[in-house]
């Protein structure tokens, strides 16, 4: 038997920091599926196959091998891609690659198989409506638009990447419109799910908010 806390909500509401600390405190184990979908995007860019090209698609998912290891490492066909996944080339491609039905179907199986008889904590967009609708905790994170470019704006100073506020206000607000709007899984709170608003709180707070969430369900 495993114990699932699904957590959802858009890009920059801070699902991966917190998810993380909320796992160590917990000892769940941490799965970011939004990792899988790049995986797959930066396979695409790898390999030259194009969004419309989905016989090469196919194929090149019937060998595809993700692995999470347990220290946060990513691995794709037995290469470590964790930093590589969160390049540009990737940001700017994941969004159209995962509304594609056959990844959709391939990653769902895969996010199943990762977390099968684990006590895991597993964030994404579609986890508490599609991936495990019975999760036993459901967890909707959500911020303004506004809040979540401050945030992605900091942290890309941190990382010394040059960006403005209206350039990355504007690509969060089309990510979420794309992700909320898509046919397949799209991004929305599963009607079980307990909303969480982090627009007011650092890490910390939205992190102990969300374990006494967990407590009081467990
Ligand atoms: O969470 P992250 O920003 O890494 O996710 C990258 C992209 O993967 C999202 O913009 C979304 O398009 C897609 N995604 C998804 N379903 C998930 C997780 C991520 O469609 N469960």
């Amino acid at each position: 038997m495993s114990f699932v806390v699904a957590i959802d909500g858009p890009a920059g509401a801070g699902k991966g920091t917190i998810t993380k600390l909320v796992g160590e405190k917990l000892g769940l184990v941490n799965i970011d599926t939004g990792a899988t979908f790049r995986c797959v995007a930066l396979n695409m860019i790898q390999e030259h196959i194009d969004i419309q090209e989905e016989d090469k698609i196919e194929k090149m998912l019937t060998k595809i091998n993700i692995e999470m290891h347990p220290d946060g490492k990513i691995f794709l066909n037995g290469e470590e891609v964790t930093h590589r996944i969160r390049e540009n080339d990737v940001n700017n491609f994941v969004s159209p690659v995962s509304v594609l039905p056959v990844v959709r179907n391939k990653l769902l199986e895969v996010q199943r198989n990762i977390a099968k008889g684990k006590n895991v904590i597993m964030e994404g967009r579609d986890i508490g409506t599609v991936v495990f609708p019975d999760a036993d905790v459901k967890i909707y994170l959500d911020a303004t638009a506004e809040e979540r470019a401050r945030r992605r704006v900091l942290q890309n100073q941190e990382k010394g990447i040059e960006c403005s506020y209206e350039e990355v206000l504007e690509g969060i607000k089309d990510r979420d419109k794309r992700d909320s709007t898509r046919e397949i899984a799209p991004l929305k709170k599963a009607e079980d799910a307990i909303y969480v608003d982090s627009t007011n709180l650092n890490v910390e707070q939205a992190a102990e908010k969300i374990i006494e969430i967990i407590k009081q369900k467990a």
